[in-house]
Order: structure tokens, then C-alpha cells, then sequence
């Protein structure tokens, strides 16, 4: 078991906590490259999914993901609301049911997300976004060797910088063209927070 109902939604809590401590950064961040409101609306919309989860008790880990999904989608505005909202559908329809999952169904669940945030927002690697940071995650959690928290969390931070170098294809900041070099993405940023804070909920769980 690698993730259970109790250290999905104290992920959710720990998620919402660094968005809140971050806010002024990821806003900072979308200030040099779009229009300055990533913060403002990833703390609103994480603030309410929590409140939600501390709302209810879940039996299933698909029903707490709809939960966050349904929140994400109604209060965060731009492009990420309805991006991380279809990530946590994804996560939802592939956790329905099950009150805990082991490493394989993890990855399943993350490799629908990730192929639904890239329908949904047709970008690639390499374009500057979010993306840049899902994928050589997701591709961590399907990989071979064992799952190491920390290790995940490595990856999603290097990534996450690496977006510095790249010039913007999709979103807002692709309207500066080369100008958009040399700024980390926001929703890179916003993304290694949510793989760090997995990473530790599943480093704090039984061994994977
Ligand atoms: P908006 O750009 O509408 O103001 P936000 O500021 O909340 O929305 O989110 C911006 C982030 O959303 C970007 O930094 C990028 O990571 C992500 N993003 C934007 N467009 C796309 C896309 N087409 N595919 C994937 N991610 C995207
Ligand atoms: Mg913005």
C-alpha cells in the first residue's frame, strides 16, 4: 500500500499548507510571465478543497479526488482550474471504489492524469508548463526500480527549474516568445508542490 484514504487527504491539507505559504511566489512567478494570478487562484481553490475533505469522511480514494476535482473546477479561474481539476477527475475515475492502492495503481492513476491534463491542454513536454514537470514524474511512478519519496520529489524540483531554460509554447507566457526565458513556469512550481507533498505522504506510509 502506498496510498490510503487518511495520507491522501492529509496530502490535500499538506498540498493546500505550502500553496498558502507559496502564494506570494507562484504569483510572483506569473507575474513575470502572465498575468499574476496563479497564486491567488491556486490558495482559493486549494483552501475550499480542503475545507471540503475536512467536511466529509471518505470511505474511497476516488470519492475524496472527485471531491477536490468538482472544488478545483467551480474556484480556480485560468488555465490551471480546470487543468488540475481534470488531473484529479483522472485520478478519481482510476481510484473509484478502493480505499487504498499499491504502487502500480498509483501510476495508473497518474498516467491517466497526466494524459488527460495533455488533451486537455495540448502541450508537450519542453513547451513550459505544468507538463514539464507531470511527465518525468509520472514517469518515475511507473518506473521500475523502487518508489523513494525523496527521489520523486528530486525530479519534480529539477524539472520544475529546468523550465527556466525554455521558451513558452502554450498558456499566457507563450505570448513573450523568447521573453519568457529565464522565469521558472508558476505551474511547473505549483506541480513539484503537489509531487513533494505526495512524496512525503507516501514516504510517511507503509514501505512501497
Ligand atoms: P492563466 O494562465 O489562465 O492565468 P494560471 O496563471 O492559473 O492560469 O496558470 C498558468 C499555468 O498553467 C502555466 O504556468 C502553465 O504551467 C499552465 N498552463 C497554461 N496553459 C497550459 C496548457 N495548455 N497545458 C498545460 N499547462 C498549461
Ligand atoms: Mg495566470
Amino acid at each position: 500500500m502506498v496510498l490510503d484514504v487518511e495520507n491522501a487527504a492529509r496530502w490535500i491539507h499538506r498540498l493546500n499548507g505550502k500553496i498558502q505559504e507559496q502564494k506570494q511566489y507562484l504569483t510572483d512567478l506569473d507575474q513575470a510571465i502572465g498575468d499574476g494570478d496563479h497564486g491567488i487562484n491556486l490558495a482559493r481553490g486549494f483552501q475550499e478543497a480542503a475545507n471540503a475533505i475536512s467536511a466529509n469522511s471518505y470511505q474511497d480514494l476516488g470519492a475524496l479526488c472527485k471531491d477536490v476535482a468538482m472544488t478545483l473546477i467551480g474556484k480556480v479561474g485560468g488555465a490551471s482550474g480546470p487543468l488540475y481539476g481534470t488531473a484529479f477527475m483522472k485520478l478519481s475515475m482510476a481510484w473509484k471504489g478502493q480505499k487504498e492502492i499499491d504502487r502500480e495503481a498509483l501510476a495508473k492513476g497518474f498516467k491517466d492524469a497526466l494524459e488527460g491534463l495533455k488533451m486537455r491542454g495540448k502541450a508537450q513536454p519542453g513547451d513550459k508548463t505544468m507538463i514539464d514537470v507531470w511527465e518525468p514524474a509520472v514517469a518515475y511512478m511507473a518506473g521500475e526500480g523502487p518508489l523513494n519519496g525523496e527521489e520523486l520529489a528530486s525530479v519534480a524540483k529539477e524539472k520544475m527549474e529546468g523550465t527556466k531554460e525554455l521558451e513558452a509554447k502554450k498558456g499566457r507566457a507563450a505570448y513573450l516568445g523568447k521573453r519568457s526565458i529565464g522565469h521558472i513556469d508558476p505551474g511547473a512550481a505549483s506541480s513539484y508542490l503537489l509531487f513533494s507533498t505526495l512524496a512525503e505522504v507516501i514516504g510517511e506510509g507503509e514501505s512501497a
